[in-house]
């Protein structure tokens, strides 16, 4: 299995290595474009034809060198490509934001202490902040195209990374833990120690709700400034809530060992689980947030040499995970209480939810023991 994840990688350029990768970067671009109008009259998408007919006024006219000529080729044929796939037509990409991609050994390189970069005047080396980076250059990891980003007057380069990661068997399973996503609690765990955790989620509550009141006004303007500001305002939230769900499953993995089975509900068929929307009938607007937190836990999961599971969520908030008794009463709605009516076993009933759901990861692995 492929793993894959884009490290953000801040260097150190002086101020005169700076003018210089902005000098590169516009002239990228500016190749880009011509070769993207010499394909849009010509159709021509042969990589080896476009060099013999453009090579050297891409060298003279923008200071490209050879490797990096060669890379303006494949990124104009590659978008151009990506267009066709898509839309069947022959549309003309327009490089508007300078960008600068980078070739991996060909354009840049990266040891433990120096990044090396192509520019117009040859090879330059940055120092870079390597913290946090150590684990990548232990030879297991595959550097891919590199883009140079500018943000706030710092400078990074944005790497694909990949790795092959073995899939986690079940056999390889030590520890399980139950996780209950919802509202007022972001996420509850259960774990094989009997250790609960909770991730709060009350702040996030109320910037919500903040959000959609701002939503909902703008909504009612119906102007282009109204329609920009929803964009922007919705970009903005999303940024937001997909950040808390980094934190989040970035805790939920680092707290628990390699070889984790978290155990989640399948929300897909929410909708249909009555008892659920009653409580999460803010659905429409938490699905996303729950899908997107599932989907970075068993990202940060598989690093860890750990796995997720859904599971049906069936009487997960009402089953008493003591006596195993099962009543709708048993949960108490407003409070967020849980009262077992035959053991009297009582806790939060997000608890209880991480509880059965642990209980559901127990079962999961006695029938794939059975069965194989
Ligand atoms: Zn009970």
């Amino acid at each position: 299995m492929n793993l894959t994840l884009t490290a953000k990688v801040r260097i150190l350029p002086n101020e005169e290595q700076q003018s210089l990768l902005l000098k590169t970067r516009k002239a990228y671009m500016d190749a880009c474009n011509e070769v993207s109008d010499y394909i849009s009259s010509t159709h021509i998408l042969n990589v080896a034809m476009l060099n013999q007919a453009l090579y050297c006024s891409l060298r003279e006219k923008y200071g490209l060198r050879s490797q990096m000529a060669q890379s303006v080729l494949r990124t104009v044929v590659a978008r151009y490509k990506a267009i066709l796939e898509n839309q069947h037509e022959w549309i003309r990409p327009e490089f508007k934001h300078a960008e600068l991609d980078l070739v991996w050994n060909r354009d840049y390189s990266l040891k433990a202490e120096v990044f090396s970069v192509n520019t117009l005047e040859g090879r330059v080396k940055f120092p870079f902040f390597s913290q946090g980076m150590e684990s990548y250059f232990d030879g297991s990891w595959k550097f891919g195209t590199a883009k140079l980003v500018t943000k706030h007057g710092k400078w990074f380069f944005h790497i694909p990374m990949t790795k092959d990661i073995p899939e986690v068997s079940d056999a390889g399973i030590s520890n399980i833990v139950g996780v209950d996503l919802g509202i007022n609690f972001l996420a509850v765990s259960y774990d094989s120690q009997g250790k609960t955790k909770f991730f709060h989620g009350r702040h996030i509550k109320q910037k919500r709700a903040q959000y959609k009141k701002t939503r909902k006004s703008l909504q009612k303007k119906r102007t282009p400034s109204a329609r920009r500001r929803l964009k922007k305002i919705g970009q903005r939230e999303h940024r937001w809530m997909s950040d808390v769900n980094h934190q989040v499953s970035k805790a939920l993995t680092a707290q628990n060992p390699s070889g984790s089975l978290f155990v989640l509900e399948d929300l897909t068929g929410i909708r249909q689980a009555t008892e659920k929307v009653a409580l999460k009938h803010r659905y429409e607007t938490v699905s996303w947030s729950f899908y997107d937190l599932q989907e970075k836990l068993r990202y940060k999961a598989r690093r860890n040499h750990s796995a997720v599971i859904l599971v049906d969520p069936k009487y997960t908030s009402q089953r008493c995970p003591k006596c195993g008794h099962i009543h709708k009463l048993n949960r108490n709605k407003k409070t967020h209480i849980f009262t077992c009516r035959k053991c009297g076993y009582q806790s939060n009933d997000d608890r209880i939810g991480a509880m059965n759901l642990y209980r559901k990861g127990i079962e999961y692995l006695w029938s794939t023991v059975a069965a194989g």
